[in-house]
């Protein structure tokens, strides 16, 4: 096999943050727009941080005042309060296994990890250091730069391939993550998608939308390995 790429999302597949996110975006919809609850009943899974924005605003028929400019001070706000919110926010955490894949990854040759996330780039950067793995990851793509998660996934790949100098042939490169939209995007740019129950969508619900490979969560770290070696692993669900 030649070289390897893995394309991690953030959300539920890295860390949990128990509404750390949704609170500081929520928060900046009520300082910019005078919008509250903005987000209430509002799935926020596998989508960028820029449709979450732009569909916000739509709700309350207000996007006709979304400037660039406006739209950067909306980020300055939701950034301002979010390591507040990291740090009073009860339960986030780390999923289990992924600081032992991370590790094992990140020493492996011919193995190259970035990342592919609906965060705009400086959320996922506030996240990820808070938790101490954004040293593991030394390129991405992020929400602030399509509202499509499919265009993300598409820019990461170009980005990987000049970052690392490295082709990467489609079933070569992976994306892990925890949502119906990390599996699609996979699809779109021709990879694999490496999928836990670890979000919103349940393993049977996950299971309907053919990802490359399912488990219940990463914890267990030899069979997501043997998954980002190109074979297939579906962790049994542990229900008849
Ligand atoms: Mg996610």
């Amino acid at each position: 096999v030649g070289p390897r790429l893995i394309l991690f999302d953030v959300d539920q597949t890295l860390i949990y943050t128990n509404g750390a996110g949704r609170k500081s975006f929520e928060r900046a919809l009520e300082k910019m727009f005078g919008i509250s609850n903005g987000l209430h009943g509002v799935s926020l899974s596998g989508r960028t941080d820029k449709s979450i924005l732009y569909g916000a605003l739509e709700e309350k028929k207000l996007h006709h005042l979304l400037t660039p400019d406006v739209e950067n001070q909306f980020w300055d706000h939701y950034l301002r309060s979010l390591p507040e919110h990291l740090k009073t926010s009860k339960n986030s955490k780390i999923l289990d296994g992924i600081v032992e894949l991370l590790t094992i990854l990140s020493e492996t040759p011919n193995v190259f990890t970035g990342l592919l996330t609906g965060n705009i780039k400086r959320g996922a950067k506030t996240k990820l250091e808070y938790f101490d793995l954004w040293k593991y990851f030394p390129v991405g793509a992020f929400g602030d730069e399509h509202p499509d998660r499919n265009e993300v996934a598409k820019i990461a790949l170009e980005r990987s391939r000049r970052h690392f100098k490295e082709h990467f042939s489609v079933e070569n490169v992976f994306v892990v993550g925890d949502s119906f939209n990390d599996i699609e995007c996979a699809k779109a740019i021709g990879a694999r998608s490496i999928i836990a129950a670890t979000g919103s969508h349940s393993y049977e619900e996950l299971h309907s939308k053919k990802p490359y490979s399912l488990f219940l969560t990463f914890a267990k770290t030899a069979p997501v390995l043997q998954a980002l070696q190109g074979k297939p692993f579906f962790e049994p669900n542990g229900r008849a």
